[in-house]
């Protein structure tokens, strides 16, 4: 799943829960990711396939833009966004990604790429890239019209 799924659900999350502790935050923000993962959401095989580091790296730039565009227009009304619980939790959202390229890049990390892939093939099942971008575009559109329409807890 997208970052930006990723880091605005765990956003929504900490703060629908109250979250006041920045650990606590980062570690729900941490195991939301895979929860999220387990759902079929169309770019589970981008890390897979010929030249697949260039084509990650272009959709994390793409994904990274989107979400910091989402940040800039939601700041204005949603002012806890930048709360220091609701970064940690979008901050741990994007740690087992970025572990990721950990793995590809720098050190191995093998028992937990076998996890994270594990967490994609939960339900065993695959949706194609476009339907990934409805489901994930869809996502995104509940979480903004929770963030803008429903107050904080
Ligand atoms: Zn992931």
């Amino acid at each position: 799943m997208f970052l930006t799924a990723h880091a605005l659900t765990a956003a929504v999350l900490v703060d629908r829960l109250g979250v006041h502790s920045t650990l606590w935050a980062l570690v729900i923000g941490f195991c939301s990711h895979f929860v999220l993962d387990a759902i079929p959401h169309g770019d589970e095989g981008l890390d897979k396939g010929k030249g697949f580091v260039r084509v990650l790296w272009t959709w994390a730039l793409a994904d990274g833009l989107v979400l910091t565009a989402m940040l800039f227009l939601l700041l204005p009304r949603v002012p806890w966004i930048l709360s220091l619980p609701v970064l940690a939790a979008m901050v741990g959202s994007i740690v087992p990604d970025a572990l990721q390229a950990v793995h590809h890049l720098v050190l191995p990390l093998s028992r937990y790429m076998r996890f994270h892939h594990r967490c994609h093939e939960y339900f065993g099942k695959r949706i194609g890239i476009r339907y990934g971008l409805l489901l994930q575009g869809g996502l995104v559109m509940i979480l903004l019209t929770l963030f803008i329409l429903t107050p904080s807890a």
